[in-house]
């Protein structure tokens, strides 16, 4: 008899996306002709910018030949991606984050995941609502949601709700979580917290010991002066958060896969025994043990993103799905639609008309408009009564969506 890990099957039999796609499909399956606008799933549109593309040629050409070959690298990551990281995106932001505790990763999915190995099974876990699905569904896998609720919720997770009602700023938790996940920018909701928003969650974090495990997986997109990109901007955060980062959605990495995570040395934790671990030391172990690194010629690519062409590269493919944002949210309110978020982040959060559920209003997209979106209610319960659409479309398929939205 194999034994399988019970709390896998908890989890619903299906995902969101998959549970969109095959609705997406039958539909199409009855409507061959049917031209549909996708603006559900989170992927990017636009190509690989040049400077890294040029940087995936030069590395490649680096493994072809003996003496610039490279084999197995750093589990950490290779030190040329890593400062280049620590210099631009935290020294020249007067962060003090060295190389030393940035870890290069295949992305933030892997990381956000992961990062529970190294903590113990009994942690309390306090989730923004809606959320990521991934925090709560690697959760469940390590047992510590809890059991499933008729309402959509664990048993043993806090829900902290971000609505219109409290301008999607989050209410401190009351059940002392051990571990609170953040993501600002936020996705699903495209909203963001100000640095006087964000420095309770830090204060809170010291003066309870809980550990914030911060997702700036849309840093690149913050406009506003007032919104940090980093947890570090708020003081105290290197004592209790680690930061995950991604070039998926900056730099179009979602194939290529590459991001990172910092743990900082000052970051501690304890054991059952009483005695004070270094979760720098756990991270570096862990992941020296399970993962043998990112590859050399992605790592490159990542790496010439930093150069003064491809930060130029990057800011316009920003900018582009930006427009895109603007179009939407000028779109939306022009047809009466109350929309949210897409200043600081690609994500439209849409309040659904007329008191329609979010799978209602999904559906109507679909079969009156050929447009797709996600329904909010897929990213937790407080989710209910809104869909999500991103600005990662095309200028032109972003036009077209509108103008049949303004036509239902
Ligand atoms: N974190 C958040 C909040 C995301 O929305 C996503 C992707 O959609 C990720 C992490 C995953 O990023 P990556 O492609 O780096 O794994």
């Amino acid at each position: 008899m194999i034994k399988v890990n019970d709390n896998f099957t908890l989890l619903s039999p299906s995902y969101l996306f998959s549970d969109i796609a095959k609705k997406v499909s039958d539909y199409r399956r009855e409507h061959p002709d049917a031209d549909i606008i996708r603006m559900g799933i989170g992927d990017v549109t636009r190509p690989v910018c040049p400077a890294a593309v040029e940087a995936l040629r030069r590395a490649a050409s680096d493994e072809s030949h003996a003496d610039t070959f490279h084999g197995y690298g750093p589990e950490q990551g290779y030190e040329f991606l890593r400062k280049a990281i620590a210099v631009h995106d935290y020294l020249e932001r007067g962060i003090d984050i060295s190389p030393d505790e940035i870890f290069i990763s295949d992305g933030a999915k892997s990381d956000t995941g992961n990062i529970g190995d190294i903590l113990s099974p009994d942690c309390r876990v306090a989730v923004t609502d809606p959320v990521y699905p991934v925090y709560v569904d690697t959760n469940v896998m390590a047992g510590r949601a809890g059991t499933p609720l008729p309402d959509g919720r664990w048993s043993r997770l806090e829900y902290l709700p971000c609505t219109a009602e409290n301008g999607f700023c989050p209410p401190l938790p009351v059940t002392d979580p051990d571990v609170i996940y953040l993501c600002f920018p936020n996705n699903p909701t495209g909203t963001a917290l100000t640095r006087a928003q964000l420095r309770p969650w830090v204060e809170y974090a010291l003066s309870h010991n809980a550990l914030l495990l911060f997702d700036a997986a849309y840093e690149a997109y913050v406009s506003e002066p007032d919104i940090p990109r980093s947890i570090y901007e708020i003081p105290g955060a290197e004592k209790c958060a680690i930061e995950f980062r991604s070039f998926s959605k900056t730099a179009g990495f979602t194939g290529l896969r590459c991001g990172y995570t910092i743990v900082p040395r000052a970051l501690n934790g304890t054991d059952s025994k009483g005695h004070t671990v270094s979760l720098h030391h756990l991270w570096l172990r862990r992941q020296s043990t399970k993962f043998n690194g990112a590859s050399y010629v992605i790592q490159r690519a990542a790496e010439a993103l930093y150069t003064p062409e491809g930060r130029r590269q990057v800011r316009e493919t920003i900018a582009y799905y930006m427009e895109n944002a603007r179009m939407l949210r000028e779109g939306l309110a022009s047809i009466g639609l109350q929309a949210f978020g897409g200043i600081n982040s690609p994500y439209i959060w849409v309040r659904t008309p007329g008191g329609l559920s979010s799978w209602e209003f999904f559906e109507q997209l679909l079969h009156k408009c050929n447009v797709v979106g996600t329904p909010g209610s897929g990213f937790g319960p407080s989710g209910e009564g809104y869909l999500r659409l991103t600005a990662f479309s095309t200028h032109e398929a972003t036009a077209a969506a509108i103008a049949r939205l303004g036509q239902l």
